[in-house]
C-alpha cells in the first residue's frame, strides 16, 4: 500500500463532500511519526510507530514484522486504521507500527528480544489513552504478552489496556479470536436480507483464521460453501463442502486440497459462478487482469485490500457489489475494543453480551454504508470512506480545530 493511493482515494471522497483545502490538510496531517533503530545481538532494525488522526480517541492499530515495512507503508496503514475505526463508530484514532525484519530469519528468543526492544524504544507514546497496539502480520498474542510485560516493567504497574490481542491469562479476550469472521458473517447476512435471498452459494479464498471461521459460520447457518482454498490450492463440490471435515483434513495434512473433493486452482476459485466470493487470504487478489472474469455478483473482503482500485472500478462498472474491508472485517477491531473496555473497567463481559453488541454494531455500520451507496449511487467502498471522513471532521470541529 502506498501513500499516493491513499491520497487519490481521499481526494475522490473530499470532492464528493465538497471539502476545502483546510479540511483536506487536516485529514492528511499525522499526529506523530516516530522512528527508531532497534538493536538485537549486534544487528540493527528500523522500527516505526505512527499515529495518523486521534481526534476520536487514542491511536489504535497493529504492529507488523515484515521485510517490506517502511515509513510510507506504516503511514498508509495508520491512515487506513483512522478510516476503519471511524466507520466502526469506535472511540479510536488510527495508528500502526512496524519493524523491518524477516521474522523467519530469527529464533524465538531473538523475536522476544526484538519485541521487548520495540517497547523500550516506544513506551513513551504507548498507553491505554494515547496509543494502543495489537497484533498484525507476523505478530501474535505471545508477542503482545512480551510487549505488555516489558511495558509494565518500565511503568512499575499493571496496565493491560495498553495493548490488545494479549494471551487470555493477561487480560486477552476469547471472543476476539474469531470476531473478524463473526462481523463478516453479519455483513453477509445483512446483504442477503437486502437481496431478499435465503439460499446462496459461496466460495471462500483463504482457509486461515478469517476464512475458515467464516466458512464454518456459513456452513452452520445452512449456506452452501461450494469451494475453499489455501496457498496450496482449492477444492470444489457443487452440493456444498462439509467444513468441519475440510478443517480436519487441513489440520492433518496442512492443506485443504487433501480433502476428498474436486481439485481446483486458486484462479479457478476466484472465477467460479457463485453468488458470493469471500476473499480471506491476502491483498491484491482481484486485479485489472482478472476482474472481468469474476462471475460472483457479490464480493466480501475479509482480507485487507484484496481488490485493487483498478479492479474496483471494473467491478463497479459491471454491477458487482464489493463489501469493502473497512466495513466487512471491522469485527476484528471491535473485538479489540471489547478487550480494551474490559481491561479499562475491570469488568468481565459475558460472551453472549459481546455477541449481541458486535452484531448490533456491524448491522448499524452496514446499514449506514448501504443507504449512502444506494442514495448517492456510489460504490460501497466510497460510501464507507465518506461516512468515516465525516465523523473524523465532526470530531475536529467539536474540538474547535476547524
Ligand atoms: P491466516 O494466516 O490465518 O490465513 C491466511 C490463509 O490464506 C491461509 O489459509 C493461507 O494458506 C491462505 N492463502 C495465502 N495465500 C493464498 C492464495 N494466494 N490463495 C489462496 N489462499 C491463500 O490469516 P488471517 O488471520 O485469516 O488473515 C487473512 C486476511 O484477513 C489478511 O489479509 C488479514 O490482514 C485479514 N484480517 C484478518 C483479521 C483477523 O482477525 N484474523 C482481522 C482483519 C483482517
Amino acid at each position: 500500500m502506498v501513500f499516493e493511493n491513499i491520497t487519490s482515494t481521499l481526494n475522490k471522497v473530499c470532492d464528493i463532500l465538497e471539502l476545502g483545502q483546510v479540511e483536506r490538510k487536516v485529514l492528511l496531517d499525522f499526529k506523530r511519526i516516530k522512528r527508531e533503530k532497534l538493536e538485537v545481538e549486534g544487528k540493527k532494525y528500523e522500527a516505526f510507530r505512527i499515529v495518523h488522526n486521534d481526534s476520536l480517541g487514542p491511536g489504535k492499530g497493529g504492529i507488523r514484522y515484515h521485510p517490506n515495512v517502511c515509513e510510507d507503508e506504516v503511514k498508509s496503514l495508520a491512515f487506513w486504521m483512522s478510516i476503519k475505526n471511524s466507520l466502526a463508530g469506535l472511540p479510536y484514532g488510527g495508528a500502526k507500527g512496524g519493524v523491518k525484519v524477516n521474522p523467519k530469519d530469527l529464533l524465538k528468543e531473538q523475536i522476544e528480544k526484538l519485541s521487548r526492544a520495540y517497547v523500550r524504544a516506544f513506551h513513551e507514546v504507548f498507553g491505554e489513552d494515547t496509543d494502543v497496539p495489537a497484533p498484525d502480520v507476523y505478530t501474535d498474542s505471545e508477542i503482545m504478552g512480551w510487549m505488555l510485560d516489558e511495558y509494565e516493567k518500565i511503568k512499575g504497574e499493571h496496565r493491560p489496556g495498553m495493548i490488545t490481542g494479549k494471551p487470555l491469562v493477561l487480560g486477552g479476550l476469547e471472543f476476539r479470536k474469531d470476531s473478524t469472521s463473526k462481523g463478516g458473517y453479519v455483513v453477509f447476512r445483512e446483504m442477503l436480507s437486502k437481496l431478499g435471498k435465503k439460499k446462496v452459494t459461496i466460495a471462500v479464498q483463504g482457509f486461515g483464521n478469517a476464512g475458515y471461521n467464516f466458512a464454518k459460520f456459513a456452513d452452520r447457518g445452512g449456506f452452501k460453501v461450494v469451494a475453499v482454498s489455501d496457498s496450496k490450492g482449492g477444492i470444489y463440490n457443487k452440493s456444498g463442502l462439509d467444513i468441519d471435515k475440510v478443517k480436519e483434513a487441513k489440520d492433518k495434512t496442512r492443506s485443504v486440497s487433501k480433502h476428498e473433493a474436486k481439485k481446483i486452482t486458486n484462479e479457478e476459485l476466484l472465477e467460479l459462478n457463485v453468488d458470493f466470493l469471500v476473499l480471506a487470504a491476502m491483498e491484491n487478489q482481484v486485479t485489472k487482469d482478472n476482474a472481468n472474469k469474476i462471475k460472483a455478483k457479490h464480493i466480501l473482503e475479509l482480507a485487507n485490500g484484496p481488490v485493487t482500485s483498478e479492479a474496483d472500478r471494473i467491478l463497479h462498472g459491471k454491477g458487482t457489489k464489493v463489501m469493502p474491508d473497512i466495513l466487512a472485517n471491522a469485527g476484528g477491531v471491535i473485538g479489540s475494543y471489547f478487550e480494551w473496555v474490559q481491561n479499562k473497567t475491570g469488568n468481565i463481559f459475558e460472551e453472549d453480551y459481546l455477541e449481541k453488541r458486535l452484531e448490533k454494531m456491524m448491522k448499524e455500520n452496514f446499514q449506514k454504508v448501504y443507504d449512502l451507496h444506494t442514495r448517492k449511487k456510489i460504490d460501497m467502498r466510497t460510501a464507507a470512506y465518506v461516512i468515516a471522513v465525516q465523523r473524523i471532521l465532526e470530531a475536529e470541529k467539536a474540538r474547535g480545530n476547524l
